[in-house]
C-alpha cells in the first residue's frame, strides 16, 4: 500500500505518490545558521529524515532539496555586531549543522543550497512579480508582495483574510502570527548592513523568497512535497505559496507536511526557562546521539512530544535492548533447523513495521512491532526454541527497522568524543556553565559515593582529588551531618 500522509493543504490524510515516474521531488526548509541547532529543530529534521528513509525503502528515488538560510535579520544584526561578513559569520554554524546532521545519522539531502548563492535569481523572480502586478516598490527601494492580489492567500493556514487591509506592511522576519500583511520580498539597504546589487537595485532578500526560488530552480514549478516545522505554516509557507503560484499559475507543492513543535519538560523551549538545549549541549552532558535520535523518532511527527531527561534515559535503555538482541542473535550457537513461530514472527514484524509507517509515519506502531519481536525472540531463545535458520529473518527485520530508525550501530562514544574535542578547541569547556553540564547527575552521584568510600577508608588523597574534580566541573559538595549534599554552581 502506498504511504497515507496527512496533507496540511487539504487537511486530510491522502495517499502519497510522486506525480512523475518514480522520483519524489521534495523540499524541506533548512536551518537558519545564526546559532547551533537545538533539539526542537532536530525533531523536525529527524521527522523529514524518517520520511526520506521510508520513501527510499519503498523503492522511490529522491530529489530532496534543503536550503541553508544564511541571510536574515538576525544574521545581519549579529554579523554586523561581530564585525564579520555574513559569510564568515554563518559558515561556522553551517559547518556545525552539517556535523550535527551526521551525529544524528540524518541522511544528506540530494541538494543543500545556500540562500546567498541565489540572490540574483531572487531579484529576477521579484522583478517578474512586479511586472505581473503582484509586487510593488516602496520609496526606499524595498519590494513588497501585494497579498490582496492573490485570492488563495490563507489556503494553507486556513486563516480567513477576507478583510485584508491593503497596504499594511511588515518588513521584519519575525512576524506577528495572526496578522496578514504585505510582506517584504526585498529590503532596501540600511547603513552598515550587508547588501547585494541586483536587477531591482541594491538590498537584500526578505526571508520567504529564497525557498520559492530554490525549490522551483531545483524541483520545477510544481513538485510533490514541502516540509517544515508547524510554526512555518504561517506566514512562511503561506507566503511561499502566494509568491510562487502568483508567478507560475501552477500548484507549488502538492503535499505539505508540518512537524509538531517539541516541548521540553512540558514547556516551550526558551532560553529564559533554562530548558533550551542544543544538540551539542546534550552530547557534552554525555547523552548519546542514538538516544536522542530514538527519542525524537519515537513519537509520531504530528503528536506532541515532550522531551524529558527521564525519556532520554528510557530511550538509551530501548536502544540498548535492540543492540543486545542483535549481538545475541549474531553470537548465539543455536540448534540447527528453523522454528515456524519465529519465522512467522519475523515476517509479521516486517509487515507491521511497514503498515505502521504507511499509516502517516506512525513510528510508535513500528517501534511496538520491533520490541514485541525482540521480547518474543528472547523468550524463545531462553527456552532453547530459537533455531539457527531463524537468525536470518530476525536479523532482516532488525535491518529493515534500522534502515529507518538508524540507532543500532554503536558509534556513540566517538561522536561524543568528537563533540567534546570540538568544544574544547573552541574554548567552550572553560565556561563554567558548560563545564558544569559536562557531568551528568549519575556521574556526580557515583563520584560522591566514591569520595565517601575513600574517606571512610582514610584515603584522603583520593577523596580530595575527587572533590577537586567536582569543583572543576562546577559542582559544590557540602559535608553535612546527614551526609554529603551537592549542587551545581
Ligand atoms: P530555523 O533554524 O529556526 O529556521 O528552524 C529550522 C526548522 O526547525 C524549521 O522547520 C522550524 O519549524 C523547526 N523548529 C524550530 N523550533 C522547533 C521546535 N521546538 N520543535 C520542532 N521543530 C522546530
Ligand atoms: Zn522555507
Amino acid at each position: 500500500m502506498p504511504l497515507q500522509l496527512y496533507n496540511t493543504l487539504s487537511n486530510k490524510i491522502e495517499e502519497f505518490q510522486p506525480a512523475e515516474n518514480n522520483t519524489v521531488r521534495m523540499y524541506a526548509c533548512g536551518p537558519t545558521v545564526y546559532d547551533f541547532g537545538h533539539i526542537g529543530n532536530f525533531r523536525t529534521f529527524v521527522a523529514v529524515d524518517l520520511l526520506r528513509r521510508f520513501l527510499r525503502q519503498s523503492g522511490y528515488q529522491l530529489q530532496h532539496v534543503m536550503n541553508i538560510t544564511d541571510v536574515d535579520d538576525k544574521i545581519i544584526r549579529n554579523s554586523a555586531r561581530e564585525h564579520k561578513s555574513v559569510q564568515e559569520y554563518t559558515r561556522k554554524y553551517e559547518l556545525a549543522f552539517l556535523e550535527d546532521m551526521q551525529t544524528l545519522n540524518l541522511q544528506r539531502p540530494e541538494r543543500l543550497v545556500r540562500a546567498t548563492e541565489h540572490i540574483a535569481e531572487m531579484a529576477e523572480f521579484i522583478r517578474k512579480l512586479a511586472e505581473k502586478g503582484y509586487a510593488y516598490r516602496t520609496e526606499d527601494g524595498s519590494y513588497y508582495f501585494h497579498i490582496a492580489r492573490f485570492p488563495g492567500y490563507g489556503k494553507l493556514s486556513k486563516k480567513d483574510f477576507a478583510g485584508i487591509e491593503t497596504g499594511a506592511r511588515v518588513d521584519v522576519d519575525e512576524y506577528d502570527k495572526d496578522n496578514a500583511r504585505d510582506f517584504a520580498l526585498w529590503k532596501a539597504p540600511k547603513e552598515g548592513e550587508a547588501h547585494w546589487e541586483s536587477v531591482i537595485g541594491s538590498g537584500r532578500p526578505g526571508w520567504h523568497i529564497e525557498c520559492s526560488v530554490m525549490a522551483m530552480k531545483y524541483l520545477g514549478p510544481s513538485f510533490d512535497l514541502h516540509a517544515g516545522g508547524e510554526d512555518l505554516t504561517f506566514p512562511h509557507h503561506e507566503n511561499e505559496i502566494a509568491q510562487s503560484e502568483a508567478l507560475t499559475g501552477q500548484t507549488f507543492a502538492r503535499f505539505w507536511m508540518h512537524v509538531r513543535f517539541l516541548l521540553v519538560e512540558g514547556k516551550k523551549m526558551s532560553k529564559s526557562e533554562g530548558n533550551f538545549f542544543t544538540l551539542r549541549d546534550l552530547l557534552l552532558k554525555g547523552h548519546k546521539p542514538s538516544s536522542i535520535r530514538f527519542l525524537l523518532s519515537s513519537v509520531p511527527y504530528r503528536k506532541q512530544l515532550n522531551f524529558t531527561f527521564q525519556g532520554l534515559e528510557q530511550a538509551a535503555h530501548s536502544v540498548g535492548r535492540l543492540r543486545d538482541f542483535k549481538s545475541r542473535l549474531e553470537m548465539a550457537h543455536l540448534p540447527s533447523g528453523k522454528s515456524e513461530a519465529m519465522q512467522q514472527l519475523a515476517a509479521e514484524t516486517r509487515r507491521e513495521m511497514r503498515a505502521g509507517l504507511e499509516d502517516d509515519l506512525n513510528t510508535a506502531r513500528a517501534l511496538a512491532a520491533i520490541f514485541d519481536m525482540v521480547r518474543e525472540a528472547n523468550t524463545a531463545a531462553d527456552r532453547n526454541e530459537l533455531k539457527q535458520a531463524d537468525k536470518e529473518p530476525l536479523l532482516a527485520a532488525l535491518n529493515q527497522f534500522d534502515e529507518i530508525f538508524a540507532v543500532i550501530k554503536d558509534d556513540d562514544a566517538e561522536k561524543i568524543a568528537r563533540a567534546t574535542e570540538w568544544a574544547r578547541a573552541q574554548g567552550l569547556l572553560e565556561q563554567s556553565n558548560l563545564a558544569a553540564n559536562l557531568i551528568s547527575e549519575e556521574e556526580v552521584e557515583r563520584l560522591i559515593a566514591e569520595r565517601a568510600a575513600a574517606k571512610k577508608a582514610r584515603d584522603f588523597a583520593r577523596s580530595d582529588a575527587i572533590r577537586a574534580q567536582l569543583t572543576h566541573a562546577g559542582i559544590v559538595v557540602e559535608d553535612t551531618k546527614d551526609g554529603m549534599r551537592w549542587k551545581r554552581k
